[in-house]
């Protein structure tokens, strides 16, 4: 993936997802009162935002041109324009998604848990369970697709894991440019007061996390931080549609098995192959289809979309959640919201993306 699709990615993410801080922010750069924006790229290199007042569309350019940067430099200006735009419009504004995801992920139900690796089991071609040890009494999940931040040490580093090494010192050495651990987010498969399972996806380019999840031996030392959770449906609905690739499986059975018996649920799961199938859920409200990309690579299979394009939607009370590869995430949100899906009906993650 070239940094252009990088930056297109993100704002596509932020105007499907995050249309109240790009209103936020719109309010606070423009003297209109804006009642719709969107973020795109302008003149092929400034991060801009086009809006209306409801009378004239207008184009608001920023002085952040992508030349020489990363999404990871645009994601972080578009936080600081989020905190400059309410630090001056203070509350006249609705909090934002954004805004709410921070003040949770910073609240006290989410705490950093040190652990060893108990065991590991490979428990389909590409899937390595790894079961963690520690105390794991106050790790108060939703019941859904918690997830936790995995930090590990680098791979050439002598650095050892603490109990004492906390989710601060884990941002600051980010913040340093000194790397002695590495992170990413996984989702709780199994969770017991003193075991919790993960299963790490294992593929052909790992990088920190996916590299030691392949070399993960007993009595590796981890600090497990969260949990959180993106499962959000509104109250009241009959039918769930749910889909992924192997990173979301865990996910996806989490939320089938916790399900409440009233709401009919199909779930779409798209592996390797036949080998990769790991059906588990018996309930009779939950039917669970296994897609093969068999020879395509992962997060480049049309299998998926092509499956869900034919599936029959309910009429109404019904969520979509789904998680996987972004690109093609996006595509599939795409297909829904084009036979009128709203936004509110439908909650579609990247959970890693394809280079
Ligand atoms: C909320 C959430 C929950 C998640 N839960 C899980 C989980 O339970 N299990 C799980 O395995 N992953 C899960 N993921 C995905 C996981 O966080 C990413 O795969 C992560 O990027 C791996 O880190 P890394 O350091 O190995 O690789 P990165 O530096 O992110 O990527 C290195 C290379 O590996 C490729 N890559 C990364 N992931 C995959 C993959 N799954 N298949 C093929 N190629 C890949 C990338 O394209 C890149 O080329 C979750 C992500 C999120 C956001």
């Amino acid at each position: 993936m070239n940094d252009l699709e990088e930056f297109k990615l993100l704002l596509d993410d932020y105007n499907s997802n995050h249309s109240d801080a790009i209103l936020l922010i719109s309010n606070h750069l423009s003297k209109k009162k804006i009642i719709r924006a969107e973020t795109i790229i302008y003149d092929k290199v400034f991060f801009a935002i086009k809006a209306t007042d409801g009378n004239s569309s207008f184009i608001m350019k920023t002085n952040f041109s992508l030349e020489g940067k990363t999404a990871e430099n645009l994601k972080k200006y578009f936080f600081k324009l989020v905190y400059q735009a309410r630090r001056k419009i203070k509350d006249g504004f609705p909090k934002t998604r954004i805004e709410m995801n921070v003040e949770k992920s910073s609240s006290a139900s989410s705490r950093s848990f040190f652990s060893r690796v108990k065991k590991t089991n490979m428990i389909s071609t590409n899937i390595r369970e790894i079961t963690f040890e520690g105390d794991f009494k106050n790790l108060k999940t939703h019941g859904t697709d918690d997830f936790m931040l995995v930090i590990v040490p680098q791979k050439d580093s002598n650095f050892r894991m603490s109990p004492s090494y906390s989710i601060t010192d884990f941002r600051r050495q980010g913040i340093q440019g000194k790397k002695d651990t590495a992170g990413a987010f996984y989702t709780i498969r199994q969770l017991d007061d003193d075991k919790l399972k993960i299963w790490f996806v294992l593929h052909d380019h790992p990088a920190d996390l996916g590299d030691w999840a392949k070399r993960a031996e007993v009595d590796d030392e981890v600090i497990l931080w969260g949990p959180r959770s993106l499962f959000n449906p509104p109250e009241n609905i009959k039918h769930l549609i749910l889909f992924c690739d192997e990173s979301g499986l865990p996910a996806m059975q989490s939320i089938s098995e916790h399900l409440n018996d009233e709401i009919n649920c199909m779930a779409f799961y798209e592996v390797l192959d036949e080998n990769c199938c790991i059906p588990i859920n018996l309930k009779r409200n939950v039917k669970e289809n296994w897609i093969y990309r068999e020879k395509d690579q992962p997060g480049e299979s049309k299998h998926l979309l092509n499956t869900l394009k034919n599936i029959k939607l309910p009429k109404d009370n019904f969520y979509i959640f789904g998680a996987g590869e972004a690109f093609q995430m996006i595509e599939i949100k795409n297909h829904f919201m084009n036979i009128g899906v709203l936004k509110d009906q439908i909650n579609v993650s990247g959970y890693w993306k394809r280079k």
